[in-house]
């Protein structure tokens, strides 16, 4: 009963730097003067940095844009203490290292477990933050996150041939689309032939490169389950009440960064703004001649290029992909996405991009659609109000959901 539309894959026409040169010109419109008018009190500030794990883009306009940017990339930075598991200072270490004892927690990280629950059982368990046993143990993981031996210990793949030529550092200036798509592209043509039998491949110099045994799948999955995280708000604290569970927020924190940003770029009187937390987009206000701003829909098998553009305003947009974080074993694409039903990577599609109105529900609902596929994907979609989505799946097929008839332009040429 879904209302989706499908079409044909159309093929990207602009490359990432035309995607930027769009927005660049869309700012420029605004700006632009007659001969004497008064200079307009506004500011425009634009600051690119690393942080929450990701290039963060942040381009802002209004009377303290400047102070406005500067506090929104130390916030971010602050996030990232706050919410990586790896980083042994956070709320989110301190209630994994717990061993299942009560950790009080800032309220700030309670409520957004509270929030993260609350999407766990909107989306049947296809967004689960308790999925950190089976992503270790995939080894959907950065070389260098934890140490060599753990890895190795937590995945059995550490004789496994490494992947080479693999660029670092992830690109600027991506609109709409996660993280190192650059990089996944070039590795997707053929990084590949070399090491034992059991090797694969990854572009972006994950843990992982194969399939996990069977057996020790089966008791990493066993541990994931969002009911074992129990929040006790009157008390400010939660615990994990399962043995071996472990919480994971890589797939919202980037959407409550993003939420957390605006929120701070509207105190500072911030009329419009782009944050881009390397495809956790917010769109604030609209483009200054008033119309929306139009972000690029990354083309997930073409590096650098754009499969349409999404005219929005005032709105989240989050994209999980199969072109990110990978392997490849035995001519199969391993994607960091898993199924907490299965504990196996979700392969139906290839992208899934989300419009919500905050950043956390965008983020959360992208993986969530990630998982679910196509039917059940649009479903849910289209059964919540104010949220929309597109779906590209690994034929390269695009379903839109109804709200955004109108919204979408689909590049033509494929
Ligand atoms: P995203 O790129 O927002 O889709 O988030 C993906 C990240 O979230 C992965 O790198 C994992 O750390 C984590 N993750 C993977 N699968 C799930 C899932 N089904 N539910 C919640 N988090 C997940
Ligand atoms: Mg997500």
């Amino acid at each position: 009963m879904s209302t989706g539309r499908m079409s044909t894959g159309k093929k990207a026409a602009l490359g990432l730097l035309a995607a930027a040169v769009l927005l660049a010109g869309a700012w420029g419109l605004g700006l632009r003067k007659a001969p004497g008018e008064a200079v307009a009190p506004l500011q425009r500030e634009e600051s690119i940095g690393f942080t929450m794990g990701t290039v963060a883009r942040v381009v802002a306009e209004g009377p303290a844009a400047g102070a406005a940017v500067a506090a929104v990339m130390q916030e971010l930075d602050r996030l990232t203490v706050l919410l990586d598991r790896f980083r042994p200072f956070g709320d989110v270490a301190a209630l994994n290292g717990s061993g299942g004892e009560w950790v009080t927690v800032s309220a700030e990280v309670l409520a957004l477990l509270e929030e993260a629950v609350r999407l766990a059982e909107l989306s049947g368990g296809a967004f689960d933050p308790t999925v950190a046993p089976v992503v270790d143990l995939w080894g959907f993981v950065e070389e260098g996150t934890y140490p060599e031996e753990e890895a190795h210990e937590h995945h059995g793949h550490g004789d496994e041939a490494r992947p080479h030529g693999v660029p670092a550092g992830e690109p600027p200036g991506v609109l709409s689309g996660t993280g190192s798509g650059d990089a996944a592209e070039s590795a997707a043509g053929g990084e590949s032939g070399q090491g034992p039998a059991r090797s694969g491949t990854s572009p972006t110099r994950l843990i992982g490169y194969a399939p996990p045994d069977p057996g020790e799948l089966a008791a990493a999955l066993a541990r994931v389950d969002f009911r074992g995280l129990e929040i006790d708000a009157e008390n400010s604290r939660a615990r994990l009440a399962r043995p071996g569970q472990a919480i994971d927020l890589g797939a919202i924190a980037k959407g409550y960064g993003a939420d957390r940003a605006v929120q701070l770029l509207k105190e500072h009187g911030v009329v419009r703004a782009l944050v881009d937390l390397g495809g956790d987009v917010y769109a604030l206000g609209t483009r200054p001649d008033g119309t929306p701003w139009r972000l690029g829909i990354r083309h997930p098998r073409r590096a650098g290029q754009i499969l349409g553009i999404l005219h929005v305003s005032d709105a989240a947009v989050a994209t999980s992909g199969d072109y990110e974080r990978y392997f490849e074993y035995e001519g199969v694409r391993y994607s960091h996405i898993v199924d907490p039903r299965t504990g196996w990577p979700a392969m139906e599609l290839a992208s899934v991009t989300v419009v919500a109105p905050h950043g956390v529900w965008a983020d959360a609902l992208s993986t969530a659609v990630f998982v679910l596929g196509k039917e059940e994907g649009l479903a849910l979609l289209e059964s919540l109000p104010g949220v929309e989505g597109i779906l590209v799946d690994k034929d390269l097929n695009v379903l839109i959901t109804s709200g955004l008839e109108g919204k979408v332009d689909l590049l033509e040429g494929q």
